[in-house]
């Protein structure tokens, strides 16, 4: 079972070599390499997404994060009856399914037991509140980094005391292997160049593909390891050639927020053909663009979560104002994951405000992980209403 995961991993990256999708196939194959480690035993920590990955880079243990690897399980669909998976385990009938398929790969065997894991309580309670049961379960080290969601000077220096906690404990535990200025250094190059990314897709929207952004956004937990840093450059090394005979002939511009299903590769082709549009941005390969300094390490890590337009929901009504400004939007498409307590309450807010600015906006529902909860005539349905509008409001 491990080796046809493994062998799936390493098919996705001669595909996206043979497609000359070289960034892709840079980012898979440093995944593949982790997935090896840990294949051969080398302890890992379970991580959530938004635990810094400088702070693990520190360290002398593999890093894996859950919600891409449970990502890379369900593009790959190496589970086809996760629901009864989680009647046979008891795992709760509201539980976001990310955290069930990384559990049926522990306990299937696709991966060996975590040594530990790391959560954050930013961005959802399920991600954490799973850590915390399966490390019960597990019977293994649970470490926790609180953050307070607030937006004034006591809960960000709370934040950087907890980040700091956090590294004294993990310190205790493993050995340190780069200094706080090699992985300051390679975070900021990262961030240079992601910077340098986005200005070239607000300059030319729609530059690069939102399948290829959907695929890497998780390489925000690389931040601190060069491996990020060659990933980016490639991206921008492909969308400034790409600048150079970039032209847009004015289909309508979409954003599209929330995440989409994984299991369907070529959804955003098959929108973009079937309505002829483009989908020019997506909000989850945003992140800010938070320079770190060696001084004040944690203080400007904790300054980059709050940065995060995540972070609560009027900065993320701020953020997508701001693209649909910056972008010229037509309209927006908002993906909501089945079970998630995080994005989807916040779509009457939302349709509000978009409401009062003129954008048509659409929600459609499904589960991202599990292809059994999609329902495909009835996502394309909400869509042909939704283009409809857009097209009769388009110059
Ligand atoms: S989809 Fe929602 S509940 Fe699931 S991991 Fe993401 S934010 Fe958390």
């Amino acid at each position: 079972m491990n080796n046809s995961f493994r062998h799936k991993m390493d098919l996705s990256i001669r595909f996206m070599v043979s497609r000359k999708e070289l960034d892709i196939a840079a980012y898979l194959k440093e995944q593949l390499s982790v997935l090896d480690d840990i294949l051969l035993g080398k302890p890992y920590l379970a991580v959530t997404f938004y635990v810094p990955g400088e702070l693990l880079a520190l360290f002398d243990v593999t890093a894996l994060y859950m919600e891409r690897i449970a990502g890379f399980g369900a593009a790959n669909r190496i589970c086809t009856s996760l629901e009864t998976y989680r009647g046979m385990t008891g795992f709760p009938y509201y539980g976001c399914s990310y955290q069930l398929l990384f559990d049926y790969m522990i306990n299937s065997g696709i991966l060996p037991k975590p040594y530990g894991f790391v959560a954050a309580s930013f961005a959802c309670d399920d991600a954490w509140s799973y850590c915390r049961y399966a490390s019960g379960k597990y019977g293994i080290p649970f470490y926790f980094m609180d953050v307070l969601n607030g937006c004034d000077v006591n809960s960000s220096e709370y934040l950087a005391a907890q980040l700091k906690e956090l590294y004294t404990e993990l310190q205790s535990v493993f050995p340190q292997v780069l200094s706080v200025e090699e992985v300051v250094d390679a975070s900021n190059k990262a961030i240079s160049s992601k910077s340098r990314i986005d200005e070239l897709r607000f300059k030319y929207p729609g530059i690069m593909n939102s399948t290829q952004a959907f695929k890497m956004f998780t390489i925000y937990n690389d931040l601190g390891r060069k491996e990020a840093v060659s990933v980016l450059n490639q991206t921008l090394e492909d969308l400034q050639q790409k600048a150079v005979t970039y032209a847009y002939n004015n289909e309508p511009r979409v954003l599209w927020l929330g995440i989409l299903p994984l299991y369907k590769n070529s959804i955003i082709q098959e929108i973009e053909k079937k309505y002829k549009c483009r989908i020019v941005y997506e909000e989850l390969y945003s992140f800010p663009h938070e320079q770190l300094s060696v001084k004040s390490f944690f203080n400007d890590l904790a300054k980059r979560i709050e940065k995060n337009l995540f972070y609560t929901p009027e900065k993320r009504m701020e953020a997508i104002i701001s693209l649909i400004d910056k972008l010229e939007i037509d309209g927006i498409i908002h993906f909501s994951q089945n079970n998630c307590r995080f994005l989807p309450p916040q779509v009457p807010l939302l349709q509000r405000k978009l409401s009062e600015l003129g954008i048509p906006f659409v929600e459609v529902r499904g589960d991202a992980v599990e292809p059994e909860c999609f329902n495909e005539n009835q996502f394309f349905n909400y869509l042909d209403t939704f283009f409809e509008i857009i097209c009769r409001g388009v110059k």
